[in-house]
């Protein structure tokens, strides 16, 4: 699975579905780019599902098996524990075990220090690969750091951050940097998988005077025990990345890797003892109960990801590919223009999400004699890109006997019509003043025509 993994977050930034990287971060140019789909920060409502469906699905996969991710699929885990644990073992030797002369020596402390830089170099190189691309990232490994002294710089703190966090903070991150671990207390219950001791066939712990035939303990079963399972050897301490007994119960620090369940099968094996002394379990199961996988709140969480899942993909699949928003000009609503019809300025918002560039034209519909009249259209946007533009919508006084009159706003881009919104134009009544008093800034709804 570990390797799998680092296979997986090495190759996803070269992956590309329609065209589109598979993942892409570009958080300069504030375009985010997830399995072929483009999200812009305009997309308030598909990122809050977004989020809010990240969130209940980290509660129920929690709910349900614990900090599975921690232990298998975090990235902190996976190249801590398969990457640079192994070459620390290669240095500097296994814990427990005595380190031969080369272990010992300065030659090997330093060498591992330089594997660990190459290493934490090509970890930098792929994360940032998430986060500028691919083609950004050749062309800054080939130019020279003179050249180009700001991403190179990005590039030697990321490299330091990565050794920072891999050769000295290591499980630190897990414990003091991670929310995680100290929200699991709440999205944990007594049905929850864990990693857990079986208290009631380890205690009391200890080793049993040895009898004829064991060999190097006692066999179960053999004369009446004195003591349960456990001996009491501390390997699944000593192993321990985050140092904890996991004897004592369920703690914050432990982070699933579930190498306490490696070191005391090992035992157990040798000792001819059935395995699983630690294995995976929940409370209810460690205190002989079975274990209840359906409850309330995975019960309620499944229902609420279904629901955020389906909102999320609805809107996903009935998402234009140009933003329009028509708003109300600052200031007076309405005024008299030269040529006696009654002009109200617009303001209108155009969001490109096609990855081409477009050509935008405004146009009034529905209502006879309407023009528009802009410098700033034929709009002309690149790719992601978003504009706000000014506008006066003209329309003959007469249309304006009860002091307001209705009219369609249409963007179109060459082609076809992108965006269509009413918008209420505002003049004189009957009888009423040339130009119009204050109203506030409105927002226009979309047109059903
Ligand atoms: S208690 Fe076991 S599973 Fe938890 S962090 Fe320690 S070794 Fe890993
Ligand atoms: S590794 Fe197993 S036998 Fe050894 S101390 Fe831990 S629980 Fe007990």
């Amino acid at each position: 699975m570990a390797f799998f993994l680092i296979a997986l977050f090495t190759l996803l930034p070269y992956l590309s579905i329609n065209g589109k990287p598979a993942v892409l971060l570009d958080i300069a140019a504030r375009r985010f780019t997830l399995f072929g789909k483009t999200f812009l920060p305009t997309d308030t409502l598909l990122l809050a599902l977004m989020m809010l469906g990240v969130f209940v699905a980290v509660f129920l996969v929690t709910a349900v098996s614990g900090r599975v991710w921690c232990g298998w699929g975090c990235p902190q885990t996976v190249y801590m524990e398969f990457v640079y644990r192994p070459i620390e073992r290669f240095f500097s030797g296994a814990p427990g075990r005595t380190p031969t002369a080369f272990q010992r020596s300065p030659a090997a402390q330093a060498l591992k220090l330089a594997v660990f830089f190459v290493v934490s170099c090509f970890l930098a190189h792929t994360f940032l690969a998430y986060f500028v691309g691919i083609d950004r990232l050749a062309e800054w490994v080939r130019l020279s750091p003179a050249r180009h002294p700001t991403p190179f710089l990005v590039m030697a703190v990321t490299t330091g951050l990565m050794m920072f966090d891999f050769v000295y903070f290591r499980e630190q991150t897990c414990i003091l940097a991670c929310p995680y671990g100290r929200f699991q207390s709440v999205m944990l219950d007594r049905d929850s998988r864990i990693i857990a001791y079986d208290t009631r066939r380890g205690e009391p712990r200890g080793r049993r005077q040895a009898a004829a035939g064991d060999v190097a303990l006692p066999v179960i079963g053999r004369d009446a025990p004195r003591t349960g399972d456990c001996v009491d050897c501390g390997l699944c301490v000593t192993t321990c990345p985050t140092g904890i007994d996991i004897r004592e119960g369920l703690q914050m620090e432990c982070v699933n890797c579930a190498q306490c369940i490696d070191a005391c099968d090992a035992v157990m094996t040798k000792l001819k003892r059935p395995t699983g002394l630690i294995r995976y379990g929940s409370l209810t199961e460690m205190n002989g109960s079975p274990r209840r996988t359906i409850r309330a709140r995975v019960m309620v969480y499944s229902a609420v990801l279904a629901v955020v899942t389906t909102a999320f993909i609805a809107v996903l699949a009935t998402k234009s590919d140009t933003d329009v928003t028509v708003m109300r000009g600052l200031g007076a609503p309405f005024a008299t223009m030269p040529d006696g019809t009654i002009g109200n300025q617009i303001r209108v918002k155009i969001v490109n999400r096609r990855d081409t560039e477009s050509t935008y034209t405004l146009t009034a519909e529905g209502l006879d004699g309407a023009k528009v009249e802009s410098e700033a259209f034929p709009l002309r946007l690149g790719p992601g890109e978003m504009k706000l533009a000014s506008a006066v919508v003209a329309a003959p006084r007469g249309a304006f006997s009860s002091g307001f009159r209705e009219v369609d706003i249409v963007v179109h881009d060459g082609t076809r019509v992108v965006g269509r919104r009413v918008h209420r134009l505002q003049g004189p009544a009957a009888g009423g003043s040339t130009s119009g008093g204050n109203r506030g800034p409105g927002l226009d709804k979309e047109s059903p025509r």
